[in-house]
């Protein structure tokens, strides 16, 4: 646990805290895992007299896993343990961004004793992707990443007839009712959009602020204003990352959003060439700013003023994207109503990371998946096996008629 969550701190920037979790997170999804045989008893039915049905599951063959920078432990781990038990064998190709993890991976595998070339790590980044897209020998592909390379990897193995499941990028909007816990809202609210420094699939992107909700806006502030950069907020991954980041920043500024909490140009005592983004609020976003729409990545909340949920169920359903969604209100119906009527495949009531916990399966909707079924869970059965349908009959022809 020491050594894997380290490494995951070195490769990738996060808080101690945060690895950890990811790499706990892997844990349970082994554990589920090694449920799988319990899952799998197959289907049998008599479909008439002396001639049964029945279906076994067969692994689909040799797997690959691309994955992402911002999870080097637990996004391979969404893949390895189910695509390992259910029989096939896998090659890994996590992001050259983050290399460690997957490699120290390999060698505890090995180190446990699975056979050789079972699971395979391949490092490199485009090409890579490309030839595991093309080549003959890989009969299946999970692709965790941007909604830009999903779509390529997603046509570019489809049309090589692989089965494809790949995961996209997200914007994931956060609807705060008036009625909604003041403390546990904010610190809730903040904390999803600053956790892993925003670098998350799941992270709070937008809040839509349902009519006065100025107290609780004050609360995420406050709340805000805790995370410190280097203290309890990760780094940003690359130069460039936090040069985006800044970037959306400034240009919601200029376009007349209003700067609450801004975490431009932090610098973090000691690691002054470190790429740290302070969270950042931004009120008064309309729905046109270019940072209403894409995904910054980082620590960044985008506040949206609407008048009622039906406007702030129309700003949500009209995002292309749809991994997570949540609401804020101690209201059961306005909670189911808002649950029933998002665009996305992740609900929160009163959670601002709503993470399903095994085996409820992770995946969302519209441009944050492409492909059927999802990436973990009992869903998983079905994209990492094939089925073989047996039918048997013993009686003699002459004694049964096969319709009989
Ligand atoms: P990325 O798309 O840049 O990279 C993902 C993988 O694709 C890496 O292994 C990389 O080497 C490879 N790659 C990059 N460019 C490529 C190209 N042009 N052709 C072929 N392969 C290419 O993503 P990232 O920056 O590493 O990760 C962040 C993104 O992943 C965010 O958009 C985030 O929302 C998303 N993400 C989604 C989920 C989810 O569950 N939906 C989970 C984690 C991350």
């Amino acid at each position: 646990m020491e050594e894997l969550t380290n490494l995951v701190v070195e490769e990738c920037g996060k808080t101690y805290g945060e690895a950890k979790a990811e790499v706990l997170k892997s844990a349970e999804l082994t554990e589920f895992a090694c449920s799988m045989p319990q899952l799998l008893s197959a289907e049998f039915m008599e479909v008439s007299n002396g001639v049964e049905c029945k279906e076994e599951r067969y692994p689909v063959g040799v797997v690959a896993s691309i994955s992402p920078f911002n999870f080097p432990n637990m996004v391979p781990n969404w893949t390895l343990p189910n695509a390992l038990v259910l029989g096939n064998t896998m090659i890994l190709k996590p992001s050259e961004l983050v290399p460690l993890s997957a490699n120290r991976i390999a060698e505890l595998l090995t180190e446990a004793g699975l056979p050789k070339g079972v699971f395979n790590v391949v490092h490199g980044a485009r090409e890579t992707v490309e030839a595991i897209c093309d080549n003959p020998g890989i009969d299946a592909i999970s692709f965790v990443g941007s909604t830009k390379v999903a779509k390529i990897v997603y046509k570019r193995g489809t049309s090589n007839l692989k089965r494809v499941l790949a995961l996209g990028g997200a914007k994931n909007h956060l609807i705060v009712l008036p009625d909604a816990h003041v403390k546990m809202t904010g610190s809730n609210v903040a904390g999803s959009m600053s956790g892993c420094a925003g670098q998350r699939c799941m992270a709070a992107a937008s809040m839509l602020a349902v009519g006065d909700v100025e107290h609780i806006i004050d609360e995420v502030c406050n709340e805000a204003r805790k995370i410190i950069p280097g203290e309890n907020l990760g780094a940003i991954i690359s130069a460039e990352g936090k040069t985006r980041i800044e970037n959306y920043i400034t240009e919601a500024e200029n376009d007349g959003a209003k700067i609450l909490v801004d975490g431009r140009n932090a610098i973090v005592k000691g690691k002054e060439n470190g790429f740290y983004v302070g969270p950042t609020v931004i009120d008064f976003v309309t729905p046109d700013m270019r940072i209403a729409n894409e995904e910054v990545f980082g620590p960044v909340l985008s506040i949206l003023r609407v008048e009622n949920i039906d406007k702030a169920i129309e700003i949500e359903n009209s995002s292309k994207y749809g991994n997570a969604a949540a609401v804020f209100t101690q209201s059961g119906g306005a909670a189911t109503f808002v649950a029933k009527n998002v665009s996305a495949g992740m609900i929160g009531v009163n959670i601002g990371v709503p993470v399903p916990r095994e085996p409820f399966a992770f995946g969302g909707w519209n441009e944050s998946k492409f492909g059927v079924g999802d990436i973990t869970g009992r869903s998983s059965i079905e994209f990492w096996t094939k089925t073989k349908k047996i039918t048997t009959k013993w009686n003699p022809e002459s004694q049964v008629n096969w319709m009989s």
